[in-house]
């Protein structure tokens, strides 16, 4: 019969889900996955704030003496990846502040008579500084702590705001739907807080700080990408220069920038697995 035949035997062999060719990684996939790397945390063209502060390759978070540090480089010189000046930066992340706060106990709740934790429109969220924010925090605990052994809290007229028992500066906001803020409504509040501002204190702009941003990124401390930058290295034509950095320096970098370059890192670091499984690179 026909299809007996070597020669059909042989096509259907070629079709078949075991007999196909290992899936192969092209120099292209590699180098594109490089630039991606290298277009981690670029440092704009026209910052001048110097090559930053050295770090250890051993100890890679920044301690306070670097952060102020690097925060002084800061207020020099702005944002190393976009230029800005946090102090007068609006559009900066706004908190999305949940009136009353969140970890209030129900009792502190009853005690204030505040909204209890209700997502019918009871709790609002609302465009929040970094610098209220803090503060609100400890207060909550102290609220929390006074009613807890009986006590009356004790509060002034900015604790009353912070606590959710006065309206502050300004009362908008959006409805609650969670104890999370979902990005539909983070989006909302960041256009309010650049608007409007700070809906406790009324400040025009929600942060102060530089991140210390590390420079090279960290990604090129992940065990995956060094084994993809020693491929590359080793297997194509133009990388032989590639140089595994063992040197890291710090730079300041806004808030907003540190935020997308982290969405940027976590993808990254996938991708990295993938190919470095692909090309059957040994991980260590
Ligand atoms: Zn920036
Ligand atoms: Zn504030």
């Amino acid at each position: 019969m026909p299809g007996k035949s070597p020669r059909i035997r042989k096509t259907v062999d070629r079709f078949s889900p075991y007999k196909q060719p290992l899936r192969t990684v092209s120099d292209d996939e590699v180098l594109d996955f490089l630039d991606e790397v290298a277009a981690v945390s670029p440092t704009h063209d026209d910052w001048k704030g110097g090559d930053g502060v050295a770090v250890g390759r051993m100890a890679l978070v920044a301690n306070d003496d670097q952060r102020r540090e690097v925060n002084g480089i800061g207020d020099t010189h702005g944002c190393h990846s976009c230029l800005t000046r946090v102090e007068s930066d609006p559009n900066q992340p706004w908190i999305g502040d949940h009136c009353p706060p969140t970890s209030l106990s129900d009792a502190a709740r009853k005690a204030l008579g505040v909204a209890e934790e209700r997502y019918d429109g009871s709790v609002q969220l609302r465009p929040q500084c970094d610098s209220c924010s803090v503060t609100q925090a400890s207060l909550v605990v102290r609220v929390n702590s006074e009613v807890s052994q009986g006590l009356k809290p004790n509060l002034n007229a900015f604790g009353e705001v912070l606590v959710g028992k006065k309206a502050g500066r300004h009362t908008r906001g959006v409805n609650a739907t969670s104890a999370k803020v979902s990005p539909a409504q983070g989006d909302a509040i960041q256009k309010l807080g650049q608007t409007y501002g700070c809906h406790s204190c009324k400040a025009k702009f929600p942060k102060d700080y530089y991140h210390a941003d590390h420079n090279p990124p960290v990604c090129y401390t992940y065990s995956h990408v060094i084994a993809i930058l020693e491929y590359a290295k080793q297997n194509i034509e133009g990388c032989e220069d590639i140089v595994i950095t063992q040197n890291f320096k710090l730079k300041p970098q806004c808030p907003r920038c540190s935020h997308e370059q982290g969405g940027r890192m976590a993808g990254l670091n996938a991708s990295a697995e993938d190919l470095a499984r692909r090309l059957r690179l040994p991980v260590y």
